[in-house]
C-alpha cells in the first residue's frame, strides 16, 4: 500500500486527465481513473501499474448520467484511500451560441458545472474532518475572456474559478487544498471533438507542458494556477482591484449615478 493520497481523476481516458495520470503515478501515488471509455482507461492503467507500480482502478462512468455520477460520488465519499481529487472532464459544444440546442448545452453544463461540483462536495466532508487532501479543478482562461467567444462553455469555467476560489475560503481554514487550473488552448481531442482545429490558433500548450506546470503551482499550494500567463502580477492586480470593491457593495442606498432617471 503506497503511504501517499490516492488520486482520482475525471476525464483520465485521454488529453490533459491522461497526463495527470501519468504524472501522480510516476509521484508513486494509486490512482482511480473515470471516464466512458474503458479500454483507453484500461491501457493507461496497464501502463502505468507497469512503470510506477502504482495501484491503478478503473471506474468507467458518464458523469452526465445521474446513476453513474452517484457511484463516482459514492466512492469519493466511501473510499478513505483518496485524498485528491483532479475534477478535470470537460467539454465543449459545437457551434456558437445562436447555434447551440438547450440540450447540447444542458449537457456541457451537466458535466462541467453539475458534476464537477457535486463530485468537490462528496469528497470534502471526509477530506475536512481528516484535515487534508486536495482538490483540483480545471477551468480555462476563456473563463476570464468574454472576448474569446465561447460563451457558455466560459461561463462554466468562470463558475469552477469563482467555485474553486470560494471552497478554498470555506475548506483551506480545514486543511484541505483547492487548486483551480486555468490552460488556455492545450493540443487535445476537445477541439476536434467540439468541430474546431486547434492548429489555427496562434499558439497552443502540449498537455505535458501544462500538466507539469499545473503541479508547480499544486505543489506551491496556489489557489489559481494559470499557467500561459506570462506576468503574475496582472492576476494579482485583478485580484486587487476586485477585492477592493468588497468593501463598497454593501449600501444603504443606490450610487450617486442612479438616483436620477437622465
Ligand atoms: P479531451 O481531450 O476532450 O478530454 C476530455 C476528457 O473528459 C476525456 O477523458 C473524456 O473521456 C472525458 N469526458 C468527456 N465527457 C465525459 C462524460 N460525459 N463523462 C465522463 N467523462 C467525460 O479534453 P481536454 O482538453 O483534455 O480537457 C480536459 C479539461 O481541460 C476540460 O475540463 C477542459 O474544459 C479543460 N481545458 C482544456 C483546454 C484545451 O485547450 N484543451 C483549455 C482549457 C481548459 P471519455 O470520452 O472517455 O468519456
Amino acid at each position: 500500500m503506497s503511504v501517499k493520497p490516492g488520486v482520482l481523476i475525471t476525464g483520465a481516458s485521454t488529453g490533459i486527465g491522461a497526463v495527470y495520470a501519468d504524472r501522480f503515478a510516476h509521484r508513486g501515488h494509486d490512482l482511480v481513473l473515470v471516464a466512458r471509455d474503458r479500454s483507453r482507461m484500461e491501457q493507461l492503467a496497464d501502463r502505468l501499474r507497469r512503470e510506477a507500480r502504482v495501484r491503478v482502478d478503473v471506474l468507467q462512468a458518464d458523469l452526465t448520467d445521474e446513476r453513474d455520477l452517484e457511484r463516482v460520488e459514492q466512492r469519493l465519499r466511501e473510499d478513505a484511500s483518496i485524498g485528491v481529487l483532479v475534477n478535470n472532464a470537460g467539454a465543449l459544444t459545437q457551434g456558437d451560441f445562436l447555434a447551440q440546442s438547450g440540450g447540447d448545452l444542458a449537457g456541457m453544463i451537466a458535466l462541467n458545472v453539475t458534476a464537477l461540483t457535486r463530485l468537490a462536495n462528496a469528497i470534502a466532508p471526509r477530506l475536512a474532518a481528516a484535515g487534508e487532501g486536495s482538490i483540483v479543478n480545471i477551468g480555462s482562461i476563456v473563463g476570464l475572456a468574454p472576448e474569446i467567444g465561447l460563451t457558455v462553455y466560459g461561463a462554466t469555467k468562470a463558475f469552477v474559478l469563482f467555485l474553486s476560489q470560494g471552497l478554498n475560503l470555506e475548506l483551506g481554514p480545514k486543511g484541505v487544498h483547492v487548486q483551480a487550473v486555468l490552460p488556455s488552448a492545450t493540443r487535445t481531442e476537445i477541439w476536434e471533438r467540439s468541430g474546431r482545429d486547434v492548429n489555427a490558433l496562434p499558439a497552443s500548450m502540449s498537455t505535458g507542458e501544462l500538466v507539469d506546470a499545473a503541479l508547480v503551482g499544486f505543489d506551491r499550494r496556489e489557489t489559481v494556477t494559470i499557467p500561459p500567463l506570462p506576468d503574475v502580477g496582472q492576476w494579482s492586480a485583478l485580484e486587487a482591484a476586485r477585492q477592493a470593491m468588497l468593501p463598497n457593495f454593501m449600501q444603504a442606498h443606490a450610487a450617486e449615478r442612479y438616483r436620477s432617471a437622465a
